[in-house]
């Protein structure tokens, strides 16, 4: 992260003299920019090469012939035992200490092994994107009057606001929260939606609790629990809660843990 931010810093120092600001008020506006939507700085600039292998190791001997090719397949294995499940950082000087070339000639033969589909080779970003994401605006929409950039921060904590009570909305569907924010119609729910799919697994073991009871009005929680689908296993205890407390059913045998508990239906559902 420190490293990250010199780097900017440096590749900043190229163009300061142009703006005459302090390098730390360059680097501040930037991070501004780039949270306004108006520049997207190029994230993978600062990070290593990355390969994965794409060969199946049965077929590696078989399938490449060409020995240089060879020799840098098993230096790549050797080096990085997990290149064949994913992408992993690779170090083109150390490939090539091993093969006993430079650096430069690893980088084309592994373009070359990509276009020959052996691997995926994502070579490193060594230079600093800044990209443009907005129109070139004219310059005096920067001078802000005191007021609207007043107006703006409120506006802008309004929204904070709004996105906190969203993540905190606990029942309600989400679409319906979103949409009624925009004052558009929601009279459905969504179905899709966090809570919309928690709702509608605890409906279903409701249901299928329910149709235990019915069966035999004694019925333990390990049994119920067996009943259900993996997914909707964890919603079991919070409904016996709600059956407890609303006094559906009552606990038969002693105090214990819910995994151990018998319970028996008191009174009919409705
Ligand atoms: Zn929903």
């Amino acid at each position: 992260m420190v490293r990250g931010y010199l780097n900017v810093l440096r590749c900043l120092g190229m163009f300061l003299p142009a703006v005459n600001l302090h390098v730390m008020e360059v680097q501040y506006g930037i991070a501004h920019l780039t949270r306004f939507g108006y520049i997207a700085l190029e994230e993978g600039w600062n990070k290593g090469s990355q390969v994965m292998l794409k060969l199946p190791f049965s077929t590696m001997d078989t399938a490449v012939l060409n020995p240089v090719f060879k020799t840098i397949i098993r230096a790549l294995l050797r080096l990085y035992p997990e290149i064949q499940q994913h992408l992993v950082r690779i170090q083109e000087t150390q490939i090539a200490a091993i093969c006993k070339t430079n650096s430069d000639n690893i980088k084309q033969y592994l373009n070359q092994l990509q276009k020959l589909d052996y691997l995926v080779y994502l070579p490193r970003q060594d230079k600093l994107f800044l990209t443009f994401l907005k129109p070139r605006a004219d310059g005096d929409i920067w001078d802000w009057p005191q007021a609207l950039y007043e107006n703006r921060k409120t506006q802008q904590y309004q929204r904070l606001c709004n996105m906190m009570l969203y993540l905190n909305e606990q029942h309600r569907c989400l679409q319906q929260y979103l949409l009624q924010l925009f004052s558009a119609p929601a009279d459905t729910s969504c179905g899709n939606c966090m809570h919309c799919k928690r709702n509608a697994h605890i409906q279903l073991v409701k249901s299928i609790v329910i149709k235990q009871f019915e069966l035999n009005k004694t019925q333990n929680f390990k049994y119920l629990r067996e009943q259900l689908d993996v997914e909707l296993e964890m919603y079991l205890p919070e409904y016996i809660q709600q059956l407890l407390a609303s006094e559906y059913i009552k606990i038969v045998n002693a105090e214990g843990p819910l995994e151990n508990l018998t319970f028996v239906l008191q009174r009919p559902w409705h």
